[in-house]
Parts: C-alpha cells; sequence; structure tokens
C-alpha cells in the first residue's frame, strides 16, 4: 500500500544526527545534547503532596475542563508575570499550554497562511522552525551579535519582506545561551509598534539567572499597553517537563482565537498537572526550589566554562552564559561537528551539532552543549573526552 501525505509532512524529517542521538539515550554516553534538567533535582516530595491535594479536592478534580486552562492556575501565573513587570495582563488573557511548545503551535495555526513571512534569530529554536515551517510559513534570520538582534538589519528586513511576527527568545536563549540587552529589547518593540508586527516572544529560561544583580525586563514588560506582544513560558525547567505544562498572554484577540484552535486540537491541557501546579505554587517554596536549581546550575556552568579554557582550543569562541542551560561554542571553521558526532559519541560523550539551529545554511562549525542534566562528576569527565575528540580532529585536518 503506498500511503498518500499532506504537503506539509516534507517538513518533518528525521535526521542522521537524530538517529545517532537515539542510541545516545539507551547507551552509557554522556550527554550534554539535550535540553533536559536533572531530574535529581526535580520537586519530588512538594509535587507528591500536590497530587494527593489535588486527588483528596474530590471527583470533579478528574473531570474535562475549561480550554483556557485551571482558572486558579491562570491567577497565579498572572501573579507571577507581575513580578516581572507584566502587568498587562488580566487570567483572561491567558492560555494554559501543553508546554510552550503547544504556545507556538497554536499562535501558527491562527496566524500563518502558507507563505507569510517570519523574521527569526539566526540560530534560533529548533522546534520552533519546525512548527512555523509545518505551516508553510517563510522564516527569515535577522542578524545578531550578542546584545541580541542587530536593529538595522531587523528594520532592512522589516520594510523589506512586511513579516507577520517576529520570534525571540531574548534571555538565555536555546541553542546560544545569550542573553539581549535592554536596549535591543526596546529597539525591538519600538519597530514593532512603528510597523505593526507582532513580537513572539518565548521565555522558558529566564527564571534560570545567575547573576542576580542585573535586571533583564521581559519585552512583554515594556509593551505596556499589551499590544504587541505575545509572551510564553512553561514550567518544564522550574518544577517537571512530565506536566507538560506552559501558558501563553498577549492581546486578547490573538490569545481568544488560540483558546479555539486548542478546542479543536486538545479540548485542554492535563487538567490534574494544571491542579497540581497550582497546589504546587500555593503550597511548595517553588521560589526556593529556583534559587537551589540556580545554584547548582550556576556551579554546573562555571565548571563546564573552566573545561573550556583549559582546551583552549585555537578558534574557539563562546559568550559565558549568565543563565538558562546551553553553552553555544563556534570552532574554528575548518571543523564541522556534524561529521565529528558519531566520533564523539563512540568515545563516550554526546553533544547536538550546531547547523540544525540556523534558518536556512547553517554553520558547521558549532555545537551545543547543556551543563545542567549532567552531574558535575560527568561534566568533568564528558568534558576531557570531548576536547580529546576535538583537538584530534584539528590534527587531522592540518595534518591529512
Ligand atoms: N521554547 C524554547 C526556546 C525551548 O527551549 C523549549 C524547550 N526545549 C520550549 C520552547 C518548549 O518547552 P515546553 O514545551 O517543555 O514548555
Amino acid at each position: 500500500m503506498k500511503y498518500a501525505f499532506s504537503k506539509r509532512v516534507r517538513h518533518l524529517q528525521s535526521s542522521a544526527v537524530r538517529d545517532i542521538l537515539k542510541v545516545v539515550n539507551q547507551g552509557n554516553v554522556i550527554s550534554f545534547a539535550g535540553g533536559l534538567p536533572d531530574e535529581e533535582l526535580f520537586p519530588i516530595a512538594g509535587l507528591q503532596a500536590a497530587f494527593e491535594k489535588t486527588f483528596a479536592s474530590g471527583k470533579k478534580a478528574l473531570q474535562y475542563a475549561e480550554t483556557e486552562g485551571y482558572l486558579p492556575l491562570r491567577d497565579v501565573l498572572i501573579e507571577r508575570m507581575k513580578r516581572k513587570g507584566i502587568t498587562s495582563y488580566s487570567a483572561n488573557d491567558v492560555l494554559v499550554t501543553t508546554g510552550s511548545q503547544q504556545a507556538i503551535d497554536l499562535f501558527s495555526k491562527v496566524v500563518f497562511n502558507p507563505g507569510d513571512v517570519i523574521l527569526a534569530e539566526n540560530p534560533t529554536y529548533l522546534a520552533a522552525l519546525q512548527v512555523f515551517e509545518s505551516y508553510e510559513a517563510h522564516v527569515i534570520g535577522v542578524e545578531s551579535d550578542e546584545h541580541g538582534m542587530i536593529p538595522e538589519d531587523l528594520e532592512e528586513k522589516v520594510k523589506r519582506y512586511r513579516p507577520k511576527c517576529i520570534y525571540v527568545v531574548p534571555t538565555f536563549s536555546n541553542p546560544t545561551g545569550k542573553v539581549w540587552s535592554m536596549e535591543r529589547r526596546q529597539q525591538l518593540l519600538a519597530l514593532a509598534q512603528k510597523y505593526h508586527v507582532i513580537v513572539f516572544e518565548d521565555d522558558p529560561y529566564g527564571d534560570i539567572q545567575f547573576n542576580k544583580d542585573e535586571e533583564y525586563a521581559p519585552i512583554a514588560s515594556l509593551d505596556k499597553k499589551g499590544t504587541h506582544v505575545l509572551y510564553t513560558s512553561t514550567f518544564s525547567k522550574t518544577a517537571v517537563p512530565a506536566l507538560r505544562t506552559g501558558w501563553i498572554t498577549g492581546p486578547y484577540q490573538i490569545i481568544r482565537l488560540m483558546s479555539q484552535a486548542k478546542q479543536a486540537n486538545d479540548l485542554h491541557s492535563n487538567s490534574l498537572a494544571q491542579q497540581a501546579l497550582y497546589h504546587l505554587c500555593m503550597d511548595y517554596d517553588l521560589d526556593g526550589h529556583i534559587q537551589m536549581l540556580i545554584r547548582e546550575y550556576d556551579a554546573r556552568m562555571k565548571l563546564m566554562l573552566g573545561e573550556l579554557e583549559k582546551a583552549n582550543l585555537p578558534g574557539m569562541s563562546y559568550v559565558v552564559p549568565k543563565g538558562g542551560m546551553f553553552f553555544w561554542i563556534e570552532l574554528d571553521e575548518s571543523v564541522d561537528t556534524t561529521d565529528m558526532l558519531a566520533t564523539a559519541v563512540e568515545r563516550g560523550v554526546a553533544y547536538v551539532p550546531g547547523s540544525p539551529f540556523y534558518v536556512g545554511k547553517g554553520k558547521e562549525n558549532t555545537l551545543r552543549l547543556n551543563f545542567t542534566h549532567s552531574t558535575p562528576e560527568k561534566i568533568e569527565k564528558g568534558m576531557k573526552l570531548l576536547t580529546e575528540v576535538l583537538q584530534e580532529n584539528r590534527q587531522e585536518i592540518i595534518t591529512p
């Protein structure tokens, strides 16, 4: 039987990298590849108590629920966002989603016609690119430096392509770990307002900030009228990913349509998880838990940084992450990290090659390293293995 599929699925390719990384998860390899939090640090007792409270609240806890999400949780989210300066919205403007991944999907579903343009940083979050492409949106990369998108390139591309949206991960981004300066945030918003474009601000990592003295206002907090920014975040990095609970807030007209699209999609996100997360926020010291994660992840980042400094490979560059979960490394131009992956995995260490994160042709000499999932011992061991592979790879290139 020959099965017939829609044209859309041509974007859903499996890749050689994915096939190699599948092996990693089964074997004895130290993996810096996934974007995973450390399960050893999960708030298990708090979650257990939160689920017990949910079950004790009666059978209705197990019934179908509102598409928009559990209202008490939405109220909590409004309060938590207010602390970040996002004050333009009420619980009616919040849609609870199945992870922020679904927020990206629902937004794309209600906004893009095939061929519509979206601007994004380059490189950017791979799974967002996959969503935009699945709706046949045309993604155009904007030039960036360590402070964020370059305003001149952004404005030029806004004028040339008339995009419907600008997608950004401005705080400890995936994959680059970068954080935008305040000036660039303001410039982006000013351009969005001038040219009537929506900014989609994806902020899963904002809470994992290592230096408390610096302040990174979400772009949504600068949009005082609440007209130009959609803001999404998630419990995946601060509580646990398995609950698949994220949320989105922004202009009501968009949120309402997304909610209608969600009805057709899955009726509502897991409501047991939402009720448990509400209890977790109310009864458990989630902020204290996040502080513990920050201390632990900061220490792991510094350990990885130390190993990178020791390796000191010619041509290697990176920005020291101020939060989040990733190092983004650029190597000597002669290195091809996709080619090198199979050898690294054979030696017992894995990473993600950087090129798939790019819009269009990516830089083959880049890679992403996650520093949150591995224990300090594994970070030390894995980085030594990786350094060896990188050094050998260089020598092979120099002396063929
Ligand atoms: N956006 C970014 C930038 C991410 O890195 C991730 C998770 N890797 C997500 C969205 C999706 O997260 P979740 O669906 O678990 O909330």
